[in-house]
């Protein structure tokens, strides 16, 4: 009686090993890769397939401009392997954040891969809105392939193909922006805020103003007066606000103006999957079309 416990427990330790194994090795073989806000999940994503654990940092409507990190925030970018960043300044607070992780991950002996994903891109006065310029965007694809390679060269051919492939539909994607974009009737708008700078430079549309010059600074009186003046001078039709924000300023401007408000996705919040990148510059394709039409 006595030998047969021994044997059950010993039967138990062993089959609860080989689970803790299985388990283990599972966690040590996938990246685990962290990306500040969507575009970067959809393009990162695309480019590791289910080989890593890509999650987007930022929850679903924070705002990357002016984020404030919390505790749960250091615990995750402590124990992921690869922080993804637009960059170009646009996540301000990610420095303090990593170095609070540093100490953390070094603990653990984790090293922490940041990658830049605005290294080598065309940059217009710093503007960080890189994204919205689907040509850009293949520049961050680029820089966030090449680091994969480099923290994870055992996957360097899974890399590779796969950002190939996602490269070709963004260039696809771009092709389609642009037919649009050639037809349209006006070319000037004024936006929110100025999101939608290289959008414009790559299709030859022309951002005259933005409402909010600082993210999160409200406007002053005089700056308002300085784009009713712009909008009246150079007989703007097009006003751009943003989804999911509420800007009464742009509903007054407009309502002064006797202008119609047209709400972009400037994809700097929202939910993540593959395809969300690609969906959401359709949406605002589809918007403009309406927009440009007058
Ligand atoms: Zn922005």
């Amino acid at each position: 009686m006595l030998l047969r416990k021994g044997i059950f427990i010993l039967l138990c330790m062993a089959v609860f090993m080989q689970a803790c194994e299985t388990k283990s090795d599972i966690s040590d073989v996938r990246l685990t890769i962290l990306t500040t806000i969507p575009p970067l999940y959809s393009f990162t994503k695309n480019i590791t397939g289910d080989i890593a654990n890509v999650e987007n940092l930022l929850p679903n409507g924070a705002d990357p401009h002016d984020y404030s990190f919390g505790p749960a925030d250091i615990k995750k970018v402590s124990k992921a392997q690869v922080i993804v960043k637009s960059g170009l300044g646009l996540e301000t607070w990610l420095d303090t954040l990593l170095a609070s992780a540093a100490e953390n991950a070094a603990a653990r002996g984790q090293e922490l891969f940041v990658v830049d994903s605005a290294s080598g891109v065309d940059v217009i006065n710093n503007d960080p809105h890189i994204w919205l310029s689907p040509v850009r965007a293949v520049t961050q694809v680029k820089n966030i392939r090449d680091a994969l390679i480099r923290v994870d060269p055992e996957n360097a051919e899974t890399y590779s193909l796969n950002a190939s492939s996602y490269i070709n539909r963004l260039m696809e994607l771009h092709g389609e922006i642009k037919a649009e974009a050639d037809k349209f009737k006006t070319k000037e708008f004024v936006a929110f805020h100025s999101a939608f700078r290289y959008f414009a430079d790559d299709y030859g549309l022309d951002q005259v103003a933005v409402i909010q010059e600082s993210p999160g600074v409200e406007p002053s009186p005089s700056a308002i007066t300085r784009v009713i003046d712009m909008i009246r001078d150079r007989n703007i039709r097009v006003i751009f606000s943003e989804v999911g924000s509420s800007h009464k300023i742009v509903n007054s401007i407009a309502g002064d103006l006797g202008l119609e408000v047209y709400g972009l996705d400037t994809l700097e919040k929202g939910m993540q999957s593959k395809e969300w990148y690609e969906n959401k510059m359709r949406f605002n394709i589809e918007i403009m079309k309406e927009a440009f039409s007058k």
